[in-house]
């Protein structure tokens, strides 16, 4: 341990305890005042922070003090995603109970973010396995039952058999488990749902209002909405008109080149099809060989289509023709109808697979000039098309779908990838869903009075699957809150993204008793100014959150039309090149990390080290480069304390009357315009804190060489002025160290109370000065330009004068005498 390192534990651990007794960043609302409501992703209590968690709360933290100094009523909470598997398997492995697992983890990790002098509202803490939280999502839940917004179905849904629960799509990743990493399985299960494709159209339409958000965000969730417009029809099956098999397609213009169709093989329609017991043995055996493949794998663009050909054909609707049909791996029955029409022609995918099967294929688009692609899926006149040929693709698909609506075939048609979110979960640590069911009335919601339905805590965990909550009699068996008969409760939980999708909401008033949120503080605070939180919920939590929040505006909740205004995706953490993990051992711990330099070089360091979207990658030289640079401050700051508490001109001091004066507190003001600007535009806080190192290098610079050639009052007030310059502006970056400086100062308030610096625009001119110019020490002209000039350029302008240069025509210059912001003298020689 260093010696000259300064007393970074005393401090932090004093302004941590001081800002707790001020209640200096509890938020309380103020009409009068502009809010900023700052808000990282809140965390999964899984034991211990990491330095992903450092990066992402430095960021917000610096964001919260940086925009209250800019005079806004900031409201910056923190809380726990506190339920989830990682407690219940936890509790499966070492019999401790999720709930003292979770509690345990909260307490240790706000232990954790305390020490780090974040500047949250600790009042306004929730974890949302407490029922006083999940209690309200019960409550919605059931007025989404009532508007048809939750529903219950069986279905064939994603299943991950090492969590043992049903995901919902979002959170398969590449076939995979987004949790564990598992591959996932299908499954036909009974299960509860949200209708977040109600919302499609409306999550996709205010895609283009979230200006505040990353455009690759917003692309994601576009592409994962997936709208397309189109058309849905009937092919018949040939010779029996009343089997028909409806198909979807976006290029309803190229109806004329459907050379074939594809049923999906679990599409039910094939049994019906099945003409002999041959057929029905080859069909069977195609099943089997398409069961073991993955979604993912049958979707996969990049790999062979298999297929097998059915007996019976179908009828193309546009010209008659009787085309063949196939069952094939690449057609699902949860995407869209479960059939297809192909058209090779134009359509790569039914392009390699015709070729494959030696099948026909019809251009139905004029190719362009030298086109010698294959399938060709660009815009151009329609051929081989009939009643179509001359159009282009636009007008083509217009008419092409009149055609089918006036035929009574077909519908025009908007469809999306979206599909309703999966929100049960067949595991113990979660809320309970609140319906029950009853011999006599069925499905029954539980009475709004009786909220919440409290997860028990006498559960056995086992992890053999099922839901744990179904061998618990004292809560399985219940009353019907309709006729008071015998009921049984629902054991499957809601997926913990429903608890994510609203605890911004809950911040707002997080003890109300009598809603889920007091609605004049939802009105105040609302919508999230800035949020904070990893692109690996691009299209998981913040879809929700979106959807959530819509539905709660539909139910007279809450006014805003979305949760986020803008938002910010921080990069990773890596070392050596990989994701930090325990499984790489390349994990550096926070704690080591506080303890060894200090909180506010962990935060400095961190918001220095990359540019926020960007990964971070830790390097150690780096962490004692920013030590370093808190450490020189420290101790200019401590060795001028006498001489600059003893100046009264304080940083309003009047402007400097000596151009080395007048240049320093350009720098000063130079710098406030430049960390501003960077904190404000794209986030570029690393540049921020480069402005201030270079500010604090030229405090080193000034300091020595103002020591004989100023008068000693300007000094001091400079040196006063650029000291306080240096705390205000790293403040948000390094707090408990600038606090302390700040106080060194003399002064009784907090820094953060401080208003920002701006840069005063007398200061940033560059004021100019008349330079006389020489030649041989005789005076031959007059050179007005700025203050501080590079010598370089004054040398050139002197040489390049007009009225110089004839003095030196014939001569050679043999040197160029520069006395700053005076003379040029220009020695020469015949
Ligand atoms: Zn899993
Ligand atoms: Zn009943």
């Amino acid at each position: 341990m260093s010696t000259d390192r300064y007393p970074f534990r005393e401090i932090e651990a004093k302004w941590q305890r001081v800002w707790e007794e001020r209640k200096q960043f509890r938020a309380v609302e103020d009409p009068g005042r502009p809010k900023f409501y700052c808000l990282e992703m809140f965390p999964y209590p899984s034991g211990r922070i990491h330095m992903g968690h450092v990066r992402v709360y430095a960021i917000g933290d610096l964001l919260a003090r940086y925009k209250s100094m800019r005079g806004f009523n900031v409201l910056h909470p923190m809380g726990w995603d506190a339920f989830g598997l990682p407690a219940e398997n936890a509790a499966i492995e070492n019999g401790v109970h999720p709930a003292i697992w979770t509690y345990e983890n909260i307490d240790y990790m706000r232990s954790q973010l305390k020490k780090l002098g974040l500047s949250y509202d600790w009042d306004r803490e929730v974890a949302t396995c407490d029922p006083s939280y999940y209690k309200w999502e019960q409550l919605i839940f059931i007025k989404m039952l009532e508007r048809g917004l939750a529903y219950r179905r069986r279905s064939t849904v994603n299943w991950c058999p090492s969590c043992q629960t049903v995901l919902a799509n979002e959170q398969v990743e590449n076939g995979r488990c987004w949790r564990c990493d598992s591959e996932v399985t299908l499954r036909e299960i009974e299960g509860w749902f949200f209708k977040i494709t109600a919302y499609a159209d409306e999550l996709l339409a205010w895609c283009d209002r979230l200006t505040g958000w990353p455009e690759r965000v917003i692309t994601m969730q576009r592409n994962w909405i997936g709208r397309s417009e189109g058309a849905e029809f009937d092919l018949t099956v040939a010779g029996r008109p009343e089997l028909k098999l409806r198909v979807f397609t976006t290029r309803p213009d190229t109806g004329f080149g459907v050379t074939y169709a594809v049923l999906a093989p679990e599409h039910p329609l094939v049994d019906r099809l099945i003409s002999d017991d041959a057929e029905r043995r080859a069909v069977a055996e195609f099943r089997a060989e398409v069961a073991r493949e993955s979604e993912i794998e049958r979707l996969a663009a990049d790999r062979p289509k298999r297929g097998l050909r059915l007996r019976a054909k179908v009828v193309n609707p546009f010209n008659g023709a009787e085309v063949p049909l196939f069952i094939a791996d690449y057609v699902l029955m949860g995407y869209g109808t479960g059939a297809i029409m192909a058209v090779p022609g134009e359509d790569q995918r039914d392009w390699d697979f015709a070729r494959q099967h030696g099948l026909s294929i019809v251009e139905t688009v004029a190719r362009p000039a030298g086109w010698v692609g294959e399938a060709y899926t660009g815009d151009g006149l329609k051929i081989n098309s009939g009643f179509l040929d001359g159009l282009t693709t636009t007008e083509a698909k217009r008419k092409a779908t009149d055609w089918l609506v006036e035929r009574g075939i077909g519908v025009a048609k908007v469809n999306y990838r979206l599909r309703d979110w999966g929100i049960s979960r067949q595991r113990y640590w979660g809320a309970p869903i609140p319906v029950l069911y009853c011999e006599r009335d069925g499905m029954v919601p539980e009475a709004e009075e009786k909220l919440p339905v409290v997860l028990p805590r006498d559960v056995q965990l086992s992890g053999k699957g099922g839901s744990p909550l179904a061998e618990v009699a004292s809560f399985v068996n219940a009353t019907c809150p309709k006729c008071g008969g015998k009921a049984r409760r629902e054991t499957d939980t809601m997926d913990t993204f429903v608890e994510s999708s609203w605890y911004f909401l809950r911040y707002c008033s997080p003890r109300y008793e009598r809603g889920m949120f007091e609605r004049t503080a939802a009105e105040y605070w609302m919508p999230v100014d800035q949020y904070i939180g990893g692109i690996e919920h691009a299209v998981l939590h913040l879809l929700y959150a979106r959807f959530y929040t819509k539905v709660l505006r539909d139910l007279g909740m809450v006014k805003v039309d979305e949760p986020f205004t803008a938002l910010l995706s921080q990069g990773m953490v890596i070392k050596d090149g990989a994701k930090m993990s325990k499984s790489k051992g390349n994990v550096v711990d926070p704690d080591d990390l506080i303890r060894t330099f200090g909180a506010d070089t962990a935060r400095l360091f961190s918001l220095f080290a990359a540019p926020p979207e960007k990964d971070l990658d830790w390097n150690d030289h780096g962490v004692e480069g920013a030590s370093r640079f808190l450490n020189r401050v420290w101790r200019f700051v401590v060795t001028h304390q006498p001489e600059i508490v003893a100046t009264p001109a304080g940083r309003s001091g009047g402007a400097p009357s000596t151009p080395d004066g007048l240049a320093f507190r350009r720098t000063i003001h130079e710098t406030i315009a430049r960390v501003t600007e960077d904190i404000e535009r794209d986030f570029h806080f690393n540049t921020a804190i480069s402005a201030i190192m270079e500010l604090v290098n030229a405090l080193y610079a000034f300091e020595t060489a103002a020591r004989d050639r100023m008068p000693g009052g300007e000094r001091a007030a400079l040196l006063r002025e650029a000291v306080e310059t240096v705390l205000l502006l790293l403040g948000p970056f390094s707090p408990h160290v600038t606090e302390e400086l700040w106080e060194h100062l003399g002064h009784t308030q907090s820094l953060f109370k401080e208003p920002w610096p701006t840069a005063d625009p007398a200061a940033l001119t560059r004021r100019e000065v008349t330079v006389v110019l020489q030649v041989d020490g005789k005076v031959r002209s007059r050179l007005t330009l700025e203050v501080d000039a590079a010598e370089d350029r004054v040398q050139g302008l002197a040489l390049a004068d007009e009225k110089v240069r004839p003095w030196l025509q014939g001569r050679q210059v043999e040197r160029v005498v520069v006395v700053p912001n005076r003379l040029v003298n220009v020695v020469t020689r015949s």
